[in-house]
């Protein structure tokens, strides 16, 4: 099998995590993963009770110089279709359409396993995952500016408040009292105090 990136170099048969058989290219260090010994490994795995908790956006990494190359399977010769990682360097992992083999490249693995992802690698290549994935994204974009608004303390404050709300059978109640009581305060100031 040769390198999907660079043509002309053989991947050689390694191993990532100590168990997980996948191929290697020594030139660019990208990995190959066959659906199959994918699938084999992550049925050994614990499954993340909540995969998308908690993804860490912030995380610092250079992808490699080879990510938007696109190229094709190395198993079957197909064209291997991508999906963005939306950290704030963005990156792509890829998917043949064909076998489901998956292609990694230089340091995305580890990356990926810090986000937590590494186990649920195919869910990643869904247009569900995408849209979960912008909204997710939009939510942590609301929690900055609420920081900014608020201060930290605050901010900490609210967000405790929130989850809290939201967990409970009356959470939507919850939400209303807190609307009404906004509401009346900016009616009091805009009419009362002018
Ligand atoms: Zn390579
Ligand atoms: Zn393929």
């Amino acid at each position: 099998m040769r390198c999907p990136k660079q043509k002309n170099t053989e991947l050689v048969a390694s191993k990532l995590d100590g168990d997980l058989k996948c191929s290697h290219c020594e030139s660019c260090q990208g990995h190959w993963l066959s659906a199959d010994d994918y699938e084999t490994w992550r049925s050994q795995q614990e499954k993340p009770k909540k995969p998308l908790s908690g993804l860490d956006f912030d995380l610092e990494f250079q992808p490699s110089e080879y990510d938007a190359k696109a190229g094709l399977c190395p198993e079957c010769g197909s064209y291997l279709a991508r999906t963005r990682i939306d950290l704030k360097q963005p990156f792509y992992l890829e998917r043949c359409a064909g076998c489901g083999g998956m292609w990694l490249d230089r340091g995305e693995w580890e990356t990926i396993k810090k986000l937590n992802l590494h186990v649920v690698l195919p869910h990643v290549f869904s247009s569900q995952w995408q849209i979960v994935m912008r909204e997710m994204l939009q939510t942590e974009h609301e929690r900055q500016a609420v920081i900014e608004k608020l201060g930290k303390d605050l901010a900490e404050q609210l967000f405790k408040l929130t989850d809290a709300i939201e967990s409970h059978e009356h959470g939507d109640f919850a939400a209303a009292y807190i609307m009404r009581r906004f509401d009346r305060d900016k009616y009091l100031d805009l009419n009362l105090n002018s």
